[in-house]
C-alpha cells in the first residue's frame, strides 16, 4: 500500500473497538424485565429464528431465577451469547415486540439475553443439562462455526460421540473470525466453544478436510457427517487491476481485525469498499476505526436496493463512511499498488425477475476516485473443493441442497446447515440449522 493510515494509540484502538451496546446492570435488567407484558402469543418468540421462549426467560430474570433463564435460552440456542450481541434484533425479536405498535421502546431482549448469558459464563457455566447415556453412535462435524457447534452440543446431549474438525487454529468459525469486534470479541465466541466442549464434544483444530484427511476416510470413521463450513473467499470483482497490491477480500480483512492486534493491520488512508451488504458495512466501519481518513462504500444500485440493514447503514454514516450509490467500479488503477478506482455512474431501470430494479451504465460518466486500498465485499463463494468428492451431494448456485426438515443432503449419511446451505444469513440461522440437523441425524440413525 502506498499510503498507509497512521497508527493509533492503544487507547484509541480500544475506544474505537469498544462494544456498541453496553452490558445491563442487575437493577436495569430487573426493571426492563418487569416492563415485559409476557404476551400470550409472544410475537417476539415467533420472530426469533431459534424460537427462544422470550417471555419465559424474561420472567425468570424478573423473579431472580437467572440459572433457569439461561436454561430456557440455551434449550433453544447454544450460541446465545454471540446471538445476544450480534443478532439484528431490530428486525427480529425486538422488531416484533408489541411495544412498537404502541409507539414505545421495545423490550431490550438482546441486552437482557446478554445479561443472563454473561452471568452464566461468569458463574463458570453451571450444569443445567444432564449428560445423556451414550447411544453407541458417533458423528463427525466439519467446521466449528455456529452451525457446527450447535449441532455438536445437541448431538452430545442426545448421547452421541462427537468430533468437530476445524481448519483454523482457533475454533468458532464466523463468530470467532467474522463478526465485527465491536459486536462480539473472540473471547465471547470461545466461551461458547468451551460450553460445547463441556458436553464432551472433541474439537480437532488445524485439520482441513480434503487436505489432511480425505472425506472418504472421514466418512468411514463416523456414522454420520454434518457439514457446517460456512462460506469461503470473497467473490472477485472481475475488473482490470484487481491483482494490484492493496486489493483485499472483506472477510480476509475482517479476519485480520478479529485478531485484535489492531496496530498490525495496515489500512489505507483512503479506502473503497465495493458492495453494500452487512459485511461491507463491517469492513468499512472497521477500516474507519483502524484510522483510515476516508472510507467510501461503492454500490451499483440505489439506496433502496441496498442489502444492508438500515441500522447498519446509520452506523456507517455515524462513523463518517461516504456512500456512492448507483456507481459501479470498472477498473482499479495503479502500477503495483492501488492508486485509484475508476467508476461509472449507473441509472436504475425496470426490475429483473426477482423484482429488483436493475442498474444500467450511463455512457461517458466515468470518473476516478483516488484510493489506496480496495476491499471486495460483493459476497463470498462456498468452498466447494472437497464437496465435489462426496457422492450424491447436490450443489445449486454454490449452496449445498438439503431437505429443510431433516437437513439431510442427497447423500443420506451427510447433513449440512448454516451459510453453506443458505448462501450467508445470520449466526442465529446457523445455530438453528445445526440444532435441527442433530435431530435429523438422530432420526436417520435410530428411526429409519
Ligand atoms: Fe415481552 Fe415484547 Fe415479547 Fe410481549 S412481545 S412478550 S412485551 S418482549
Amino acid at each position: 500500500m502506498i499510503n498507509i493510515a497512521p497508527k493509533l494509540s492503544d487507547q484509541e484502538y480500544e475506544k474505537n473497538f469498544a462494544e456498541l451496546h453496553s452490558p445491563m446492570s442487575k437493577n436495569s435488567a430487573i426493571a426492563e424485565s418487569n416492563r415485559c407484558l409476557y404476551c400470550y402469543d409472544s410475537p417476539c418468540t415467533k420472530a426469533c429464528p431459534t424460537y427462544i421462549d422470550i417471555p419465559a426467560f424474561i420472567k425468570k430474570i424478573a423473579t431472580g431465577n437467572l440459572k433457569g433463564s439461561a436454561k430456557t435460552i440455551l434449550e433453544s440456542n447454544w450460541i446465545a451469547l454471540t446471538c445476544a450481541k450480534a443478532c439484528p434484533v431490530q428486525v427480529l425479536c425486538e422488531g416484533a415486540c408489541v411495544f412498537n405498535e404502541k409507539g414505545e421502546k421495545p423490550i431490550e431482549i438482546g441486552r437482557l439475553q446478554r445479561f443472563v448469558m454473561d452471568k452464566y459464563f461468569e458463574d463458570g457455566m453451571p450444569k443445567l443439562f444432564p449428560p445423556a447415556a451414550k447411544n453407541g453412535k458417533n458423528v463427525g462435524i466439519i467446521g466449528s462455526g455456529p452451525a457446527g457447534l450447535a449441532c455438536g452440543a445437541e448431538l452430545a446431549l442426545l448421547g452421541f460421540d462427537v468430533t468437530i474438525y476445524e481448519a483454523k487454529e482457533i475454533p468458532g468459525g464466523l463468530d470467532t473470525w467474522g463478526v465485527a469486534p465491536y459486536k462480539v470479541r473472540q473471547s465471547d465466541s470461545l466461551k461458547e466453544v468451551k460450553l460445547v466442549e463441556s458436553f464432551g464434544v472433541k474439537i480437532i483444530t488445524k485439520t482441513r478436510i480434503g487436505k489432511y484427511i480425505s472425506f472418504e476416510k472421514l466418512s468411514a470413521k463416523h456414522d454420520a457427517i454434518f457439514i457446517g463450513i460456512g462460506l469461503g473467499e470473497s467473490f472477485d470483482l472481475k475488473i482490470e487491476g484487481e491483482d494490484l497490491k492493496g486489493v483485499v477480500g472483506a472477510l480476509e480483512f475482517i479476519e485480520e481485525v478479529k485478531k485484535e492486534k489492531w496496530s498490525s493491520v495496515n489500512v489505507g488512508k483512503r479506502v473503497a469498499v465495493i458492495g453494500a451488504g452487512n459485511t461491507s458495512i463491517d469492513a468499512a466501519t472497521e477500516a474507519k476505526r483502524l484510522g483510515a481518513e476516508q472510507v467510501m462504500i461503492i454500490y451499483r444500485r440505489s439506496r433502496s436496493e441496498m442489502p444492508a440493514y438500515e441500522f447498519e447503514f446509520e452506523l456507517a454514516q455515524q462513523d463518517g463512511v461516504i456512500f456512492y450509490f448507483q456507481t459501479n467500479p470498472v477498473r482499479v488503477i495503479g502500477n503495483s499498488f492501488v492508486e485509484g478506482i475508476e467508476c461509472q455512474k449507473m441509472q436504475m431501470i425496470e426490475p429483473d425477475e426477482k423484482g429488483r430494479r436493475r442498474p444500467k451504465p450511463i455512457p461517458n460518466s466515468e470518473f476516478v476516485i483516488p484510493v489506496d486500498m480496495v476491499i471486495k465485499a460483493i459476497g463470498q463463494q462456498t468452498n466447494i473443493s472437497f464437496l465435489e468428492s462426496i457422492p450424491n451431494l447436490k450443489i445449486e448456485n454454490g449452496m449445498i441442497v438439503v431437505d429443510l426438515e431433516t437437513y439431510q443432503t442427497g447423500n443420506t449419511k451427510v447433513f449440512a446447515g448454516g451459510d453453506c446451505i443458505n448462501g450467508g444469513k445470520e449466526v442465529v440461522n446457523a445455530a438453528y440449522d445445526g440444532k435441527r440437523a442433530a435431530h435429523g441425524i438422530y432420526k436417520y440413525l435410530f428411526e429409519e
